[in-house]
């Protein structure tokens, strides 16, 4: 569908509107904004310079159609909210969110009194009502001081604070108002020409946010929602939030039996289930099997180390607040270790380098220790200690862009078989930085060097690198769709000079060495809580818990089955036995809550054929199966690690 339009000479000064309804008049009714150079703006601006616009269309495929929804429905919440609750609300700032799973926008208030969840419904309905009424968005560019006037009329100060601040920093002699309906606000739009196209929303949750994200400001109440064009769109949205939660690893993890915290030992610190410990021991078997083929060697270090170490790093200067305090070892001060970078530097400092034993590559399951404010703790995605999949590569310049490609290599490999998708940035150098011009640039370029080798589609987030060097960031996609935290690659320019880490080149000259962090799972209990909600705690047999289940149908079948559990154990299986007085339809409910692969049903039949009835949690009935062969299946399934 064509909605770009050229502009004649006739059609300056006319308004957007009048030149699309001239036009486009079969569509006039679908047509929210316009982009004119890339720009998007509302309908009622008039055009001057334009050569041609481009129509935006009420269609939540649209990014930019459905920010402008999203975005216009917090001005309208905001409006309900102030004619339910009083004069006395004052509203700060109302944005849409278009990257985060479940929000599609908020708007921050100031409240005479507290709300809670159970208000939300009678606020939705003040909007529906507000919304068939097409109140018009009026957009008013005003001088500064007459701008604070209005908002001053109407008692609402957090704007005048934000007028001052865009006046100040902006160096601007106008702002832009919008009023819709008895609502005014300050904003730079664009937004919906009325009110009616706001049809399919809904808010989701009231939370607490301070002004301006500053903890030493006043607390603000935070009303979350989300909104689309399509009705059935919003409905799939509600339904991928009801499935996400469901999948909650906090409510699986307890369900599962896999990890738990307890208020005594401390928050964020995560205690691992044997169902949880057997599903990490997979994990790292897997990842060291991994990393040994491919040329790393695994190394252990302490928990803690004297503090000098991190004065030389620089972590005591640049991330103390991170840090536990230090404790007294001999009259020296020690601390738990926040990062493992140092004890690998001096096992690569203990013996005098030569270019022939380059590259070296350092790998550990390394458990560190770091403050989190209490508040932002959640699960086991966000916790005090966790354990790293932490490995550093010791090499030269030249051998950079190959060590990046093996990484990426192993990263790759790694992440499809537990079969998540992934997305990835390259971070540049940013405005605060060590290190040359020319250090940054053949370590940024070794980076995207490898990722234009291998293809691979990639953003370049400017400025997004670390003081120390460039990186590259990766983004799991869950089964969900949702975006998690992911593998980084990390050039340091940095520690290998503060420690003095070098090598005898084939010059006889000693040469600094470059040092590549990088982690492919992140931390242990982050990806394991993760992997809960990406697999809704159905693990794939190989790293399930309990991978078969022998269920006999009555008490005269327990020797029988016994018999079937003990030669899964012995050929190495992880495998229970339900002798319990209930009937088999309760073992089979109680095997299917436990998400577990296989069930083996035996009775009268399977004793006399030496069978089970196989129950897969996949395939459903399997029929029945002889021990021999459902061994045969099993280890096919769990050596190709198969989803
Ligand atoms: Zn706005
Ligand atoms: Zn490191």
């Amino acid at each position: 569908m064509n909605t770009i339009i050229s502009i004649g000479e006739n059609d300056r000064g006319k308004t957007i509107r009048e030149i699309i309804e001239s036009n486009l008049s079969e569509l006039a009714k679908r047509i929210i904004a316009a982009r004119v150079d890339g720009q998007l703006i509302d309908l009622g601006a008039s055009v001057n310079e334009a050569r041609q616009i481009e129509a935006v269309l009420a269609d939540d495929d649209d990014r930019d159609a459905l920010e402008i929804l999203r975005h216009s429905t917090s001005h309208l919440l905001a409006q309900a909210v102030r004619q339910l609750y009083g004069d006395e609300v004052k509203y700060t700032i109302g944005p849409a969110l278009m990257d985060d799973f479940k929000y599609g926008f908020y708007y921050d208030f100031d409240l005479p009194r507290p709300i809670s969840t159970e208000e939300l419904p009678k606020i939705e309905k003040r909007m529906t009502k507000l919304a068939q009424q097409k109140q018009t968005f009026e957009r008013i560019e005003l001088p500064i001081e007459q701008a604070k006037e209005e908002f001053e009329k109407i008692g609402q100060t957090y704007k005048i604070e934000l007028i001052d601040e865009i006046a100040k920093e902006e160096n601007v002699q106008t702002v832009s108002l919008y009023r819709h309906g008895d609502f005014l606000d300050l904003c730079r739009g664009p937004h919906l020409p009325h009110t009616g196209f706001i049809k399919a929303f809904k808010l989701l949750s009231v939370a607490g946010a301070y002004w301006r994200g500053d903890a030493n400001n006043k607390m603000l109440t935070r009303i979350y929602g989300v909104a689309f064009y399509d009705k059935d769109n919003l409905k799939k949205h509600l339904e991928k939030i009801e499935q996400a939660q469901k999948r909650d690893h906090r409510l699986l993890g307890k369900q599962l039996d896999i990890y738990s915290t307890s208020e005594l030992i401390g928050p964020g610190l995560i205690l691992w289930h044997p169902n949880g410990a057997i599903i990490r021991h997979t994990i790292e078997r897997f990842w060291i099997d991994e990393h040994t083929k491919r040329g790393y060697q695994l190394v252990y270090t302490p928990h803690i180390a004297n503090e000098k170490i991190y004065q030389i790093s620089g972590h005591l200067e640049a991330y103390s607040e991170m840090m536990y305090s230090p404790m007294d070892i001999d009259g020296q001060n020690f601390r738990v270790k926040p990062m493992n970078c140092p004890g690998h530097i001096h096992i690569f400092n203990s013996q005098t380098r030569s270019y022939r034993d380059l590259p070296i590559r350092y790998c550990e399951f390394g458990t560190v220790y770091r403050y989190e404010p209490t508040g932002t703790l959640h699960g086991m995605l966000r916790v005090r200690g966790f354990t790293q999949d932490d490995a550093h590569i010791f090499c030269t310049v030249e051998q950079l862009a190959d060590e990046i490609e093996d990484t990426v290599d192993l990263i790759d490999y790694m992440l499809k078989t537990f079969g998540y998708e992934y997305k990835i940035a390259l971070a540049t150098r940013p405005e605060k930085s060590i290190g040359t011009d020319e250090e940054w640039q053949w370590s940024t370029e070794a980076l995207r060097t490898v990722l234009e080798r291998r293809n691979l589609e990639y953003e370049v987030e400017e400025g997004g690198g670390v003081f120390y060097g460039p990186k590259i960031q990766m983004m799991l996609v869950d089964s969900l769709g949702r975006e998690w935290q992911g593998p980084t690659v990390q050039v340091d320019l940095n520690l290998p000079r503060r420690f003095n880490c070098t090598y005898i080149g084939q010059d006889n000259a000693e040469h600094t060495v470059v040092m590549v962090h990088r982690a492919v799972l992140g931390s242990l209990e982050r990806f394991v809580g993760g992997l809960v909600e990406h697999y809704a705690g159905a693990f794939p047999t190989w790293l399930a818990p309990v991978q078969a289940v022998v269920l006999p149908v009555s008490e005269k079948f327990n020797d029988y089955a016994r018999k079937i559990q003990e030669k899964l154990k012995d050929n190495g299986f992880r495998v229970e036995i339900d002798c319990s007085d209930d009937k088999v339809g309760a073992k089979i409910r109680r095997a299917t809550m436990a998400k577990v692969p296989y069930m083996l049903i035996v009775g009268q039949q399977e004793q006399e054929s030496e069978t089970a009835s196989v129950r897969s949690r996949k395939q459903g009935q399997l029929g029945q199966i002889k021990t021999d062969e459902f061994i045969k299946k099993i280890s096919q399934e769990i050596d190709s690690k198969s989803l």
